[in-house]
């Protein structure tokens, strides 16, 4: 059975399979075109391209853009963009490094929490990857801090909790922006992390789609079948794309496979000729 999966994440972000690697997953499981989509960076794609082009897999060009609307984190997906293109990442860059500035303000908090961590340790963890808050997860479970990275989020590093530190995000809008620019499509990832119900969900959506929005990841590894079937039908009732992709993270996410999530994900292929349509009419 030959599926899609349009959301992989590789060490060039915080995954732990190169593209290479993801690519070799992908074949196994029957995956014909894929989309690399690393946090806020796009140097992923050549590799993948190389190793799409072995295995005879079609690799889009992607990227998972976070941005921030209130207190909350909505991730914007783009496909098809000019992934080389200057001010895209330049953008991209300004983005990547407001993460830098935040791990070691993360850290200040932890060590005025009383606990005995340096900046130094974390980075040493981080090998040659950049530094990310699994990183200082891991330093806390090396010293007995907390038995899991879970943990670690939970009392420490999650949203809102005790070193947690905010990011300088852009809006939905200009993340949006920024991939039109590029001559990409623009797609809400995941809309069950937005954590909203139904009514206000699609009143939000239906802005999105205001500021230039192309489509919503209507299939994903964590959504209940009801959550897909709510999500298909709005994403019909506003004119929207329908994607889907697993969010596939290797080691950080152990549960989620490349190509079928946690196990009974499929995205359908006829999906991608009508993603296709809308990238030759924009
Ligand atoms: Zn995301
Ligand atoms: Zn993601």
């Amino acid at each position: 059975m030959s599926r899609l999966d349009l959301h992989l994440h590789t060490t060039h972000s915080d995954g732990s399979c190169t593209p290479t690697e993801v690519i070799g997953l992908a074949h196994q499981a029957g995956v014909t075109a894929l989309a690399i989509t690393d946090h806020d960076i796009t140097s992923g794609i050549p590799e993948a391209i190389t190793a799409g082009e072995q295995y005879g897999i079609e690799i889009i060009p992607g990227v998972e853009i976070s941005s921030l609307m209130g207190s909350s984190e909505l991730h914007i997906l783009g496909y098809f963009l000019d992934w080389q293109d200057t001010d895209l990442n330049q953008r991209l860059k300004s983005l990547r490094d407001s993460r830098h500035h935040r791990n070691p303000q993360i850290v200040d908090r932890l060590q005025r929490l009383g606990i005995d961590i340096t900046y130094d340790e974390v980075r040493a963890l981080a090998g040659s990857d950049s530094v990310g808050r699994p990183h200082i997860a891991r330093a806390l479970m090396n010293k007995g801090v907390v038995t899991s990275a879970k943990e670690a989020f939970d009392r420490f590093l999650g949203d809102g909790k005790a070193a947690y530190v905010p990011r300088e995000l852009p809006s939905p809008a200009d993340a949006i922006r920024w991939i039109k620019e590029a001559h990409g499509l623009a797609v809400l990832a995941h809309p069950t992390w937005v954590k909203l119900a139904d009514q206000p969900l699609a009143e939000l959506i239906r802005r999105l789609k205001a500021d230039g929005l192309d489509g919503m990841e209507v299939y994903y590894s964590t959504h209940a079948a009801r959550q897909t079937r709510e999500y298909l039908s709005l994403a019909q009732q506003l004119g929207l794309l329908v994607t889907g992709g697993s969010d596939f993270h290797g080691l950080t996410k152990p549960d989620i496979e490349v190509g079928i999530g946690k196990g009974s994900l499929h995205i359908p292929t006829s999906l991608l000729p009508k993603i296709k349509e809308r990238v030759a009419q924009s």
